[in-house]
């Protein structure tokens, strides 16, 4: 049966790459009438080992599971498409770029490396966009971890033709932090120092959000007792990853409330239950992205957490960065990746670990994704 990409097939040498065993399973499982939600907990396992007949693999060989969700989520799915979209139809200015991106679009060098090859310039700071590149209106893209209202406000002066990518789940953030302002709130924030989402969200109002990263930070925070007080957090943190900073915080004040919704978005919970439930079943884990990429660099951790002393999780950019030694005496290894990358680096993985006897491929998947968020509205009017 052949229903999948031959091309594919053929350049991966036997190994399907992963949409196209997406597409096989859903082949397979329309054909077979095969229902996906059997399991009690919630976790909803295919156990289809991947084309094992269809593309001739016997299944004798060393396993990997692929978690899934993995890979782009809608905000990096539409902040990349956003970029592609300005280039593909910029009309060409004279020595001009079609675009300019402040800061990494997705935390992701390969996603970057590619939209630079493409023609987009990315810059740190706006200050490095020239006058005239301004003056013949040049789109500026915000990234999808959003900005502060001080760079909004340099973009303004400047007359900047900005589209905006920012994730519309970390606006949320940024329009709560305005409404609990205006009613009189201290916040405290939950996120990493540094990083452009947390910098864009405590700029909204720097003398009332309080950045917090770690229960010991809860000490040096000091509120009188009545103080309006509510908490907000980093959208790429998890539940887990934030539990015990707030039941510190909860423990010393008391009366602190929470957003009528959770700001941890859905991409990032998917993704740590998805790789913790396969890092139970493996001896080591493969967690494809960026160093900067806090979801993925999370991942690991969770990988981590999950495996225990039975084995070692690992974090790539993509598969040369794979050391053989890891996978000595290993069985199965899962592999994941972060919400800004592609799946071909997942691939490339796969394709990597084959040499060394992993030719067996499956996937769990915990929960199927429907998130779809349109293009920008200053794309959606041109
Ligand atoms: Fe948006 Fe979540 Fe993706 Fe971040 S990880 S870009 S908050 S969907």
């Amino acid at each position: 049966m052949r229903w999948f990409c031959t091309a594919h097939d053929a350049d991966m040498r036997g190994v399907l790459c992963t949409n196209c065993v997406r597409l096989a399973e859903t082949v397979l499982a329309m054909v077979a009438g095969i229902t996906m939600n059997g399991a009690s907990n919630g976790v909803r396992k295919r156990v289809e080992t991947q084309m094992g007949a269809a593309s001739g693999m016997s299944g004798d060989g060393k396993h990997i599971i692929l978690a899934d969700p993995r890979g782009f989520c809608a905000g990096v799915d539409r902040a990349i498409a956003t970029v592609q979209t300005i280039v593909k139809t910029a009309h060409p200015h004279s020595g001009l770029p079609p675009v300019y991106v402040r800061r990494q679009i997705v935390h992701n060098r390969h996603v970057v490396d590619d939209l630079a090859a493409q023609g987009a310039v990315f810059v740190e700071e706006l200050s490095e966009i020239p006058d005239d590149a301004v003056a013949a209106g040049v789109p500026v893209v915000f990234s999808a971890h959003g900005v502060s209202p001080q760079v909004q406000a340099e973009a303004k002066r400047r007359g900047m033709f900005i589209v905006d990518a920012t994730c519309p789940l970390v606006s949320k953030v940024h329009r709560e932090v305005l409404r609990f302002v205006r009613e009189g709130y201290e916040i405290v924030y939950i996120g990493h120092r540094g990083h452009d989402e947390a910098v864009g969200v405590v700029g909204e109002s720097p003398e009332h959000v309080h950045l917090i990263e770690h229960e010991d930070d809860v000490a040096d925070l000091d509120f009188r007792p009545g103080q309006k007080l509510v908490l907000l957090t980093q959208t790429t943190l998890s539940v887990d990853e934030t539990a015990g900073v707030v039941a510190a915080l909860k423990k010393r004040f008391d009366w602190i409330e929470e957003p009528p919704s959770s700001d941890i978005c859905y991409a990032t919970q998917n993704r740590q239950t998805a790789v913790k439930t396969v890092a139970e079943r493996a001896q080591c884990v493969v967690i494809v992205g960026s160093a900067n990429s806090s979801n993925s660099v999370r991942l690991m951790e969770v990988a981590q957490e999950a495996l225990g002393e039975r084995g070692r999780a690992h974090r790539v950019d993509d598969a040369a960065e794979m050391d053989p030694a890891w996978f000595e005496g290993v069985d199965t290894v899962g592999v994941s990746s972060g919400a800004s990358v592609p799946d071909s680096l997942v691939d490339g993985v796969v394709e990597a670990l084959r040499p060394l006897g992993f030719t067996d491929v499956s996937y769990v998947e915990t929960v199927k994704e429907n998130m779809h968020f349109v293009l920008p509205a200053a794309l959606r009017k041109r």
